[in-house]
């Protein structure tokens, strides 16, 4: 078992090996919190909690890190136009990712720091870096001199003028050369500030990774995170500053997730083509999107379309099928296998190779349908349900599934109406009263509410 991974420090694919034997640490930018995630916001948080969960397998130590971005010029704004409190911005809205990334069937990391929490950090940092020559005061901001890094541009092999129009400079009749970014930013009266060696100010985006990332990590760690966006120039950036300052080289493996696109367009909250998770969760099952987004390898665009969300929906209700089936023929709860199947765990050593797993994942349910004996669906659930924990599905109890329906939909009963008919029906039937019981049942399939008759008394889900 030898996880190979797509090294976007070296453009190749490479054999993971840690710094340290047993130990793992891994930094992936998370959110601003201003406002609800996207369902493009989820896809790193997805891709990442996959790589998390074979880390975890792997290795007895990982040290999963997501930062929160909780200072930013658009909470700022956010917060003027609102009318509310940056900090109660911030916690609604971060409490709802946790809830959001949880209903997507995330782990949550080992460590969530938030910016505001590392600002004497950042101002240590940027100390360090105008003592090493690497920054400069202008006008009380503090740039990043980035002729002053020899390798400055290494990660996203870019030249000095796309590095120049990328980084969308406005020319600053304060900064030396166009390219140099800002690491400290004066700040007025009604914007938030720290005091500073360079007066009251806040700090640039990219510096509070850098200095997140070596409290919790240290000044060389494994692996960094993030959207392909993100590699020019928030990436370049902490590379820059964070190798200037600690003297030593920063991130071994860079793991980069493609965008998630709608009508081949990356979805973004400027275009304004955005879905948010919480709206996505009302029309379709939590695990149904996670299977979505992962049914195309991570470093490949994925087109958003209700088709994909169907049919990793069907193949859902045919593994849970199976499940269930499985567990009927036992007459108990199967638990999932000791090891992840091979063919899985080979796939997702593959750089990650989540198609290929969730292909083989249909070979074992065929295997376990095609055998023609109810024997075979036993292991068959065992093994789905061990490579269903490897990409975070097949999670529930299959009448959970099975019991999930659309939020706000009114024209369907609750679970609580349900269950009270399937009472009134039970009464009915020892009263032998068949005729009132067939018309309970009868009430319930016209609202798509299918009952199973069984040893253990009577089961229902939604059709
Ligand atoms: P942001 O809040 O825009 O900084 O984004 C948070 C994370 O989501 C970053 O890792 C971005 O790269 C990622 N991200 C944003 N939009 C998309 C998208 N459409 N597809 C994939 N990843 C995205
Ligand atoms: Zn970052």
């Amino acid at each position: 078992m030898v996880l190979v991974l797509h090294n976007g420090a070296t453009g190749k694919r490479e054999e993971f090996v840690p710094l340290r034997h047993d130990a793992v640490g891994m930094y992936v930018c998370g959110p601003t919190v201003y406002d609800y995630a996207h369902i493009g916001n989820a896809r790193p948080v997805i891709v990442f909690d996959v790589l998390y969960r074979l880390l975890k397998r792997r290795y007895a130590h990982v040290h999963y890190v997501r930062n929160i971005t909780d200072v930013d010029d658009k909470i700022s704004n956010r917060a003027r136009e609102a009318g509310e409190p940056i900090g109660a911005i911030t916690a609604r809205t971060t409490a709802a990712f946790h809830e959001d990334m949880a209903a997507l069937g995330s782990l949550p990391p080992d460590a969530e720091p938030r910016a505001t929490a590392h600002i004497a950090n950042m101002i240590a940092m940027i100390g360090r870096l105008i003592e090493r020559g690497f920054a400069y005061v202008a006008e009380g901001h503090v740039l990043f001199s980035v002729s002053a890094k020899a390798d400055y541009g290494k990660l996203s092999n870019r030249s000095r003028d796309e590095m120049v129009a990328g980084a969308r400079v406005d020319v600053a009749p304060y900064k030396r050369d166009p390219a140099d970014f800002t690491l400290w930013k004066p700040s007025t009266g009604d914007q938030p500030g720290w005091d500073s060696p360079w007066g009251r100010g806040r700090p640039g985006w990219h510096i509070e990774c850098s200095a997140m990332s070596l409290a919790e990590l240290g000044k060389t760690f494994d692996i960094h995170g993030g959207g392909r966006d993100l590699v020019f120039p928030h990436h370049e950036n902490e590379v820059a500053q964070s190798e200037a300052a600690n003297g030593a080289p920063f991130v071994r493996y860079w793991v980069h997730n493609g965008f998630l696109t709608v009508n081949g367009e990356k979805m973004s909250k400027s275009l304004g083509n955005f879905v948010v998770v919480r709206d996505a969760l009302r029309k379709a099952p939590g695990e149904a999107l996670r299977l979505n987004m992962l049914s195309t390898h991570y470093r490949a665009p994925i087109d958003w379309t209700d088709e994909g969300i169907a049919r990793a929906r069907q193949a859902l209700d045919r593994w849970y099928g199976l499940i269930e089936k499985a567990e009927a023929h036992w007459g108990r709860a199967i638990a999932p296998a000791d090891h992840v199947p091979e063919a899985v765990e080979a796939a997702l050593d593959d750089d990650l190779n989540t198609p290929k797993a969730i292909a083989e994942m249909h070979a074992i349910a065929n295997e376990g349908f095609g055998a023609g004996t109810e024997d075979a669906l036993v292991p068959a659930a065992a093994k789905l349900k061990a490579a269903g924990a490897a990409l975070g599905i097949l999670s529930q109890e299959p009448h959970q599934w099975f019991r999930w329906q659309p939020a706000g939909d009114a024209s369907g009963p609750t679970d609580d109406e349900i269950e009270t008919l399937i009472e009134a029906r039970k009464t009915a039937r020892k009263a032998r009263n068949f005729a009132e019981a067939d018309r309970i049942r009868d009430e319930l399939a016209a609202q798509g509410v299918i009952l199973e008759d069984g040893p253990q008394g009577t089961k229902w889900k939604r059709a």
